[in-house]
C-alpha cells in the first residue's frame, strides 16, 4: 500500500460552539493531516441538538461532512413521542448517513436507566425503519446494550460502537451482532491497556478510528480541545498497538466506514 494517507474520522462533534470561532481552520488541518471524510455526530443533547450538525452535512470542500441524527443518552428521559417524530424527519434529511449516537451510560446515569433503554430500543428500531446504521455510545452497560441490540434486530442494519472502552469479551459481543468498533484518542492514555488489548483482537474489516471531538483529546494534546485532524494519532496509536504499518490501518478504517455509511468520494 502506498500514496498519501486517506482518514476518515468516524465520530466527531463539529458543529457544536467549541468550533464557531474557527470551524475552516479546523476543517483545512484536518484536510492537511489526510482526513477526506468526517463524521458530525449531532446528538450531543435533546433531538434538537441535531439541527446544527444536520445543516453542515453534505458540505463537499476539503473535507466532506455527513452527519448522524440521534438522541443522547444522557438526554433519554426528554425522548418523547414529538422527539421521535423529528427525528425521524431528521434522518431523511440530505447528508445524513446515520442514526445516533444512542445507546446507555450507566456511568453518568443522567437519564434514568429504564428511559435509557426505552429511547435506545426505540431508536434501533428507528435506523432499522430507515434502513441506516447505529452509532451507539456504551458507559459501563456492555451487557444491557448488546442485549438490547440483539432484542431489536439490530444486525439487520448494523453499526459501530463508537469510542469503545471495553475489554475483549464485550468486543467479541458487538463483532457477534454484526458491529463495527471505533477506537478514539483513550487508545493513547497510560492507563488503557485494556482497551489495547481489546483493539489488537478486532479484525480489520471492522475497525474504525475517531476523535469524539472536541472531546478526548489523544496524548500529546489530553485535556485541551480535540479536533478531526488528531484522528492520525488515534490512527498511528491503533497501527502501533496492532504491529500493523498506518497505511494498513488507514486504509482499512477508511474503507469500512465509507461502506458503513455509504459515503462516496
Ligand atoms: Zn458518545
Ligand atoms: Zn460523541
Amino acid at each position: 500500500m502506498s500514496g498519501p494517507i486517506a482518514l476518515v474520522d468516524s465520530h466527531c462533534h463539529l458543529a457544536e460552539p467549541d468550533f464557531d470561532a474557527d470551524r475552516e481552520a479546523v476543517l483545512a488541518r484536518a484536510a492537511a493531516a489526510g482526513v477526506t471524510t468526517l463524521v458530525c455526530v449531532g446528538a450531543t443533547g435533546p433531538v434538537e441538538s441535531n439541527f446544527p450538525a444536520v445543516a453542515l452535512a453534505g458540505r463537499r470542500g476539503a473535507v466532506e461532512i455527513v452527519a448522524t441524527v440521534g438522541i443522547h443518552p444522557h438526554d433519554a428521559a426528554s425522548a418523547d413521542e414529538a422527539a421521535f417524530t423529528t427525528l425521524g424527519r431528521l434522518a431523511a434529511s440530505p447528508g445524513v448517513v446515520g442514526i445516533g449516537e444512542t445507546g446507555l451510560d450507566f456511568h453518568y446515569d443522567r437519564s434514568p436507566r429504564p428511559a435509557q433503554c426505552a429511547a435506545f430500543a426505540r431508536t434501533v428500531a428507528l435506523a432499522r425503519t430507515t434502513g441506516r446504521p447505529l452509532v451507539v455510545h456504551v458507559r459501563e452497560a456492555h451487557i444491557e446494550a448488546a442485549a438490547i441490540l440483539q432484542a431489536e434486530g439490530a444486525a439487520a442494519v448494523g453499526g459501530v460502537i463508537h469510542c469503545f472502552t471495553g475489554d475483549r469479551d464485550d468486543a467479541r459481543r458487538y463483532l457477534d451482532l454484526g458491529f463495527a468498533i471505533s477506537v478514539a484518542g483513550i487508545v493513547t492514555f497510560k492507563n488503557a491497556d485494556t482497551l489495547r488489548d481489546a483493539v489488537r483482537t478486532v479484525p480489520l474489516d471492522r475497525l474504525l478510528v475517531e476523535t469524539d471531538a472536541p472531546y478526548l483529546a489523544p496524548v500529546p494534546h489530553r485535556g485541551r480541545r480535540n479536533e478531526p485532524a488528531h484522528v492520525r494519532l488515534v490512527a498511528e496509536a491503533v497501527a502501533t498497538v496492532r504491529g500493523e504499518p498506518l497505511a494498513t490501518v488507514a486504509a482499512a478504517t477508511t474503507a469500512n466506514a465509507r461502506r458503513l455509511f455509504t459515503v462516496r468520494g
